[in-house]
């Protein structure tokens, strides 16, 4: 008999977050969600707790707060309501948890993950820029406090899938060679790049693949994705940058693959789902069922692989040149991409300007150490507002 695991999910009414709901609902006696939370979505999260009763319910803003706890009441369901981002540090920390499942999307998630790690709690990682800003200091953390780490990012799981059991962080001690990380090349790998300038939201949010938050979406499109994916493998895995190969791989059935000093590489294949990486990790060391369904070999019949191309995704080069200056600029560089991605997605700025706009943040702001949380987060405010400006004043072609 296993023992029941209890679970804040951060980030609930995402599309990881409710991936994650779905494999819990299907083992209702091995995990029990304590803490669901969300930006603003009420109706969602009042689904969620009529579903999964748990004991707490936050959301960011005061205003979705009352307006949860007013519905809840109606319903009848006991469930303490909380708002702010105190409370998600508080919910990421609680002593009746020992599991979080870190969704939220983008900088905002750092502080309530940060906490789950300081609270020695054990962390299902989905918030990618947590790592991205903060890869040093995190992973200090999450060794100080004994906390544990396990990747839900697909590739990421599937390297750790991949890599030696006990795995200790030391590539050559395991005999590794290098990682392959593959990406799908997102809904532009052929499109003319005349084009690119006039693509939509909608079209850049289409992917062949894979079906996720918007922000995500885009960021597959311009292959920062994957930029932001190498310098979460780096801290990860503890890897250089030179050892990790990018391949794209349009078909998205490989999620990723470690090549060994023998020659040897392993992968880990599957339906581009992530609740199989989701399971994985809720399971991990054992299986479960996750509701993927069997891969059709004979359908998929071919897979391909091709080099990154440097010109067409402008994202990608930028983040390697973020990771290998270090300090401040990865936290820089996700930063502007952030402010980048929702002007585009706002139709403010076309999808050419992405590159242009994260390249005049980096090149604007000196390079710094950053020592702890503040100092990332004033990297963070510092480049937001660098984009702001550029934008507001710089721009020509802004569409306010
Ligand atoms: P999403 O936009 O679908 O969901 C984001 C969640 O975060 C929502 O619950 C939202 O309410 C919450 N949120 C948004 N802004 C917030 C804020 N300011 N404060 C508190 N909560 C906030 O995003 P997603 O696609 O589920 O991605 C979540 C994370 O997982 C991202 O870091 C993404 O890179 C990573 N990831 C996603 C996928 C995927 O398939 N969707 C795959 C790999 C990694
Ligand atoms: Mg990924």
């Amino acid at each position: 008999m296993t023992d029941i695991r209890y679970l804040t999910i951060l980030g609930s009414t995402g599309s990881i977050g409710e991936n994650t709901l779905d494999v819990v609902a299907r083992h209702p006696d091995r995990f029990r969600a304590i803490a669901l939370t969300a930006n603003c979505n009420v109706e969602k999260m009042l689904a969620q707790c009529k579903q999964f009763h748990p004991v707490y319910a936050v959301m960011l803003n005061a205003h979705s707060a009352q307006q949860l706890a007013d519905k809840l009441r109606a319903e009848k369901l006991e469930i303490t309501v909380l708002s702010g981002v105190e409370s998600l540090e508080k919910v990421a920390s609680l002593p009746e948890i020992d599991t979080v499942m870190a969704a939220i999307v983008g900088a905002a998630g750092i502080r309530p993950t940060l906490a789950a790690a300081r609270a020695g709690k054990h962390i299902l990682l989905a918030n990618k820029e947590t790592l991205v800003m903060a890869g040093r200091i995190f992973m200090d953390t999450i060794k100080q406090c004994q906390a544990t780490l396990l990747p839900i990012d697909s590739e990421h799981n599937a390297i750790f899938q991949s890599l030696p059991q006990h795995y200790n962080g030391n590539l050559a001690e395991s005999g590794v060679r290098r990682i392959l990380l593959t990406a799908s090349g997102g809904p532009f790998r052929k499109a003319d790049l005349k084009t690119l300038a006039t693509v939509t939201p909608e079209q850049a949010c289409a992917h062949p693949n894979w079906v996720m938050g918007r922000k995500i979406s885009v960021d597959s499109a311009t292959m920062m994705n994957k930029g932001l994916e190498v310098i979460e493998a780096h801290w990860l895995f503890n890897i250089a940058p030179e050892k990790i190969q990018v391949v794209v791989h349009p078909q998205s059935v490989i999620h990723s693959m470690v090549e060994y000093i023998d020659g040897s590489v392993l992968a880990q294949l599957g339906n581009p789902d992530m609740r199989t990486p989701i399971a994985h990790a809720l399971g991990y060391p054992d299986r479960m069922e996750s509701g993927v369904q069997s891969m059709d070999i004979f359908k998929i019949a071919q897979l391909n692989f091709e080099a990154p191309d440097f010109e067409r995704f402008p994202c990608l080069k930028l983040a390697y040149e973020a990771l290998t200056s270090g300090g401040n600029m990865p936290a820089v560089l996700n930063a502007a991409n952030e402010v980048a991605v929702e002007v585009f997605l706002a139709g403010k700025i076309p999808f050419t300007t992405i590159p242009t706009l994260i390249r005049h943040v980096m090149q604007s702001i000196d390079r710094r150490e950053v020592t702890c949380l503040e100092d990332v987060l004033a990297a963070d405010s510092l480049a937001r507002n660098t984009a702001r400006k550029w934008l507001d004043e710089d721009r020509q072609d802004f569409v306010a």
